[in-house]
């Protein structure tokens, strides 16, 4: 028999299933990533369809069984509805959305993520995407246990001195003695503004100036290094490179 329970989760990806159902990924406060079915989530009448969106703060009632866990209702505690209403927005959410599946495994309860990918969509809803998501992401990997090491060579340990270059594979920075060919380039101004990225306090934001070629290396940076933990390319990375090249 199945046993209901109340969730609080956020919807970070949606598919639709067979003729009228909606298969959906949460990231819940109690009990991490989950996959659950809407049953009949599109017909018109739904109770769910409205609520069941990307980037949804919810309130769930879930009924589990044996198979897949069963969405029962759902209410929407904060929409997000910004990140769905702008093309930038939402594809640096989709993006956040897309990082976050990658960081962790299902059924594994972590409410510290749980609460940072809060304040990350709020961020995203009012401050430019572009370095929210910078600073976002990055957050979230040291939270998943990905911090980039600089202070000193990854290789030989010897406090960096810059210009240095920065080894994907090794996660870090290095020397120039020590840097493998293909590693990038790693210079003071890149270190200031990760460091800066790293100690910003997410649900309390300064204001801050970035220039273009130090915005676009970190990119860069963080790119490279999502491909490398992740041992894979994110597909919402198309889409940013598609929609900021227009
Ligand atoms: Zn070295």
């Amino acid at each position: 028999m199945a046993v209901e329970y109340q969730t609080e989760a956020i919807l970070l990806a949606a598919r639709d299933w067979s003729a009228a159902d909606r298969m959906v990924t949460l990231f819940s406060r109690e009990n991490g990533i989950i996959t659950v079915m809407a049953y009949n989530a599109r017909k018109p009448k739904s109770k769910l369809s409205g609520g069941l969106q990307p980037f949804t703060h919810l309130n769930l009632l879930l009924a589990g069984g044996k198979g897949m866990d069963i969405v029962k209702q759902c209410e929407v505690q904060t929409s997000f509805r910004e990140l769905r209403e702008d093309l930038t927005r939402l594809a640096y959410a989709n993006f956040i959305a897309e990082l976050t599946l990658g960081l962790w495994p299902q059924h594994q309860s972590e409410p510290a993520a749980f609460e940072l990918l809060l304040a990350v969509l709020a961020l995203l809803t009012k401050r430019n995407p572009r370095i929210a998501a910078l600073a976002s992401a990055w957050h979230l990997l040291v939270l998943a246990g990905f911090r980039p090491e600089y202070e000193c060579c990854v290789q030989c340990g010897c406090k960096l001195r810059l210009p240095a270059y920065f080894s994907f594979v090794e996660g870090g920075g290095t020397c120039a003695d020590c840097s493998p060919f293909g590693t990038s380039s790693f210079e003071e101004a890149d270190k200031n503004f990760l460091d800066k990225l790293l100690a910003l306090d997410l649900r309390q934001p300064g204001q801050f100036v970035v220039n273009a070629k130090t915005l676009t290396a970190a990119e860069a940076l963080l790119y490279g290094f999502v491909r490398q933990q992740l041992e894979r390319p994110l597909k919402s990375l198309d889409f940013i490179n598609k929609i900021t090249t227009l």
